[in-house]
């Protein structure tokens, strides 16, 4: 569908200069389909719900921020994150994506245990735009039924890689929303990699019914693993509880 609506652009772009533009017809025509191209790859990370239904954040009536993190499960970092949370006795909801997650289904066991939610993050983290509705039907699907495999009962949130979505996506999606963030301090290359500034961005941008986004299971994200307990107890101090994004939604 995305296809469809990006060809309809260039057609569009084609027509639009007139005759009398002259020798300007053709810059105008190349120039014009770039700039609809670049405006469809920004509306795929637009952070309102313009293509479907969008989360950034969740209107609650109590005190809690729901803590997400994406990618994975790895053996190498699941046990430490999961230890992590456990000491500061707090749980989360881990988006995995599907192929990492039938490598490891043990792992995914693992969170369950400890409390925590799993989330579908696609099969192969692939950017969902510009696709056929079959690859993002399976890329969907297979992923929600090793969910189900490992043991994930009731509603499966579903985060988009990258963030990206257009209509096809959401076509496939339906009801279900594209569950997104409004806190992400890993994006700002200047605190990405100081966990104490990490934390204190964290902090101070949430808010009730902030979804806060953090990666933290690949070897690159020390910071982040080392920014946890300082997220969770600034969270509390500021008088927000971190829970799993299940229970701001119920
Ligand atoms: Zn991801």
């Amino acid at each position: 569908m995305d296809v469809v609506v990006a060809a309809g652009l260039v057609v569009l772009a084609w027509w639009a200069p007139p005759r009398r533009a002259g020798r300007w017809r053709w810059p105008m025509r190349i120039g014009l389909v770039l700039l609809g191209l670049v405006a469809l790859w920004k509306l795929a990370s637009a952070r309102a719900g313009l293509v479907g239904p969008t989360l950034l954040r969740v209107d609650v009536d109590r005190p809690v921020v729901a803590l997400t993190f994406d990618d994975g499960p790895t053996p190498a970092y699941t046990k430490p994150v999961l230890d992590l949370l456990e000491a500061e006795g707090v749980r989360a909801t881990f988006f995995v994506t599907g192929q990492e997650l039938a490598g490891h289904p043990e792992l995914g066991r693992a969170i369950l245990e400890g409390g925590h939610e799993l989330g579908n993050h696609s099969w192969s983290h692939g950017r969902m735009i510009f696709r056929s509705a079959a690859w993002l039907t399976e890329e969907v699907e297979s992923t929600d039924r090793v969910l189900r495999d490992v043991g994930v009962t009731g509603p499966i949130p579903f985060r988009p890689p990258y963030g990206k979505r257009l209509w096809g996506l959401h076509a496939v999606l339906g009801e279900r929303p594209a569950v997104l963030w409004d806190v992400e301090p890993e994006s700002f290359a200047d605190i990405a990699s100081d966990p104490e500034a990490l934390a204190a961005h964290v902090v101070e941008r949430a808010q009730p019914g902030s979804i806060v986004l953090l990666h933290a299971m690949y070897a690159s994200r020390q910071a982040t693993r080392d920014a946890l307990p300082a997220i969770v107890r600034g969270l509390r101090r500021k008088g927000l509880e971190p829970v799993p994004l299940g229970e701001l939604t119920r």
